[in-house]
């Protein structure tokens, strides 16, 4: 025995053609010709058609119907056949006829096609059979896929072909595109199980369906439970959301799963309708930490806003090569003496663009922390303050120590504590002179990585100040043994404490608490005479503000230093 014999052999299926007509002559004739490429099958009349298709439902995939037969002719066929297609299944139908009116009548009761009698043309014949079966099974097709089975609503792909043909249709109406997420979703399927998701996913789809009607917004099941709605301009996403998260909550049973919604509001029709959706998520994505539910909205002030962070991004690397980049100094004070002396400063950068003009960090750092971009920034900027606390030294015979920021990436550059160490050897420094500001939500969210690094860092010598304390939710636990040398209150406290007597006790509070790890508290932000008494009231070491002196360039700054020291300027 050959190999080949033993092998299973795999033809494509051969499709089945049901040929009906009472006549053995025409049943021949054409048989003859069907053959050619399909499977024949006859039938006698109607009702035995009825009985073969009946037997295995969906097997055949075309019928050649003879009109006048006895027992079952072809339009009471028909009638049956094509009103009950859960019993026969579903097939195109071509009649065989001689007479033009029943041409027209079986087209109006459902058949696809007609053949002519007599059969003179084969060829004409396989092509309008061919035709036929292929349109028929394209529409079971897309029948079956276009529809996603959990939701009915459109299947990704689909749902993308629809938008672009809305868009065709009409292309004066303002259109959104939204993404609506059910957020921690992960958490929802550790928690609830699979059974349970796809009844929550199911009862949202049906909640989308009643919110927003289907002749309007086209719907599609994202991934990781999401949902894409694309609907003409509407400016109440709000309710959609709270409606959608009040089912999640009575589902769930839980009050802290919620929904966020991201709106790509007016699209640009230009834009691929993929992207217009990634837009839209992107929102969710930039808000998924937070708590509550709540759209959030992409137009053309936040198009605007991203072409200007892009401009900024492909700008920074000349930018530093051209120096737009200027470190400016802001002083610290110690405020426990008899008079406020200079002790310290913070070195903040600032970007001289020669057309955008002064471009504050709060526009560009976030969005450099986000792409790495940072990190060369931050070593420029440590490398021009340490210059400068040995320039400082220099002229003054004074060192005073100037805090850098510490982004959240530098903590994770391996080369961190041998960059930081050449700097100071490179300008005759100590560790005590270049001090590193970290903010505490970096502690919070971090944490293993910026123990270690700061563990590390200290072991060498460098000190190190919690940034923006308050803001980053430290237990009292965690504070306790975590490697820091001085906490920075971050600026809103000093801003509300005048005003509020609670807000007072809390700011009296985190000063305890310093006290209790023993370790200097710095007041940032103080802008009032009233702040700065109070603040020494309650025994706080060191302030930074407005009060002092905004943050200046070093040439100011040295004006500051010679008053200290009772140069004459
Ligand atoms: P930060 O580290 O919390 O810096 C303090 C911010 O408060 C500075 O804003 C400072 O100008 C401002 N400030 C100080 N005193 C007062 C006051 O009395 N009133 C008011 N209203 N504001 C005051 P700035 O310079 O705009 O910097 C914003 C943030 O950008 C900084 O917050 C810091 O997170 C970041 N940043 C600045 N320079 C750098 C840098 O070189 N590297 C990194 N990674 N981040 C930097
Ligand atoms: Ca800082
Ligand atoms: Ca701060």
């Amino acid at each position: 025995m050959k190999d080949s014999d033993t092998l299973p052999r795999f033809v494509a299926r051969k499709r089945k053609v049901l040929v009906v007509d009472d006549s053995d002559v025409n049943r021949r004739l054409i048989g003859i010709i069907v053959s050619r490429e399909y499977e024949v099958i006859f039938a006698k009349n109607g009702q035995e058609a009825l009985d073969i298709l009946q037997d295995s439902p969906g097997a055949v995939s075309l019928i050649l119907l003879d009109l006048i037969m006895p027992v079952m002719d072809g339009y009471a066929f028909m009638e049956r056949f094509l009103g009950h297609s859960g019993q026969y299944g579903k097939a195109p139908v071509i009649v065989l006829t001689a007479n033009k009116e029943a041409e027209v009548e079986s087209l109006r009761r459902g058949a696809v096609d007609f053949i002519p009698k007599p059969y003179d043309f084969p060829e004409v014949i396989l092509a309008r059979i061919r035709r036929s079966i292929a349109l028929e099974e394209d529409t079971t097709l897309i029948r079956k896929n276009e529809r996603e089975p959990l939701t009915m609503l459109y299947s990704r792909n689909f749902f993308m072909e629809y938008v672009r043909q809305r868009d065709l249709d009409d292309q004066n109406t303002p259109m959104d595109a939204a993404v609506l997420t059910l957020n921690r979703f992960n958490m929802i399927q550790d928690i609830y199980g699979p059974g349970f998701v796809r009844h929550l996913l199911k009862a949202i789809s049906d909640e989308i369906r009643r919110l927003l009607p289907q002749d309007h917004c086209l719907a599609s099941r994202g991934e990781y439970g999401s949902f894409l709605l694309y609907h003409p301009h509407r400016s109440d996403y709000d309710i959609i959301c709270n409606e959608i998260a009040r089912k999640v909550r009575e589902l769930t049973g839980n009050t802290r799963f919620n929904i966020h919604v991201g709106v790509y509001e007016n699209v640009s029709k230009d834009m691929d309708p993929e992207q217009r959706f990634e837009k839209a998520a992107l929102l969710c994505y930039d808000n998924k930490t937070s708590y509550k539910t709540g759209c959030y909205f992409y137009n053309m002030e936040a198009h605007e806003k991203e072409m200007y962070n892009e401009r900024l991004i492909l700008m920074m690397d000349d930018a530093l090569k051209d120096r737009q980049f200027r470190v400016f100094y802001q002083p610290k004070y110690e405020i426990q003496g008899d008079s406020p002396v200079l002790h310290s400063a913070e070195a903040l950068v600032r970007w001289f663009h020669p057309e955008l003009g002064m471009i504050s960090p709060a526009a560009f750092i976030p969005l450099f922390e986000k792409n790495g971009l940072v990190l060369k920034l931050d070593r420029y900027v440590w490398t021009e303050a340490a210059k400068q606390i040995k320039k400082w030294y220099d002229t003054f015979s004074r060192k005073i120590p100037v805090s850098v920021n510490v982004s959240r990436v530098d903590i994770y550059a391996p080369s961190l504590e041998k960059e930081l160490l050449a700097l100071l050897s490179a300008n005759g420094l100590t560790s005590d002179d270049l001090l590193l500001e970290i903010t505490e939500s970096a502690y919070t969210t971090d944490s293993t990585q910026i123990i270690e690094t700061a563990t590390r860092l200290r072991s060498l010598g460098f000190r190190i100040e919690m940034d923006d304390f308050g803001t980053g939710y430290s237990s009292l636990n965690m504070l306790t043994s975590l490697p820091i040398d001085a906490l920075k209150l971050d600026m809103s406290f000093i801003r509300k404490m005048m005003n509020s007597s609670r807000d007072l006790k809390l700011v009296k509070l985190i000063l305890d608490i310093a006290k209790f790890l023993r370790i200097p508290a710095i007041a940032e932000g103080v802008e009032e005479e009233k702040q700065c008494q109070a603040l020494r009231k309650m025994g706080c070491e060191l302030i930074q503000g407005y009060y002092f002196s905004k943050p200046v360039p070093p040439e100011e700054f040295e004006a500051l230093i010679m008053k200290e020291t009772g140069i004459p300027a």
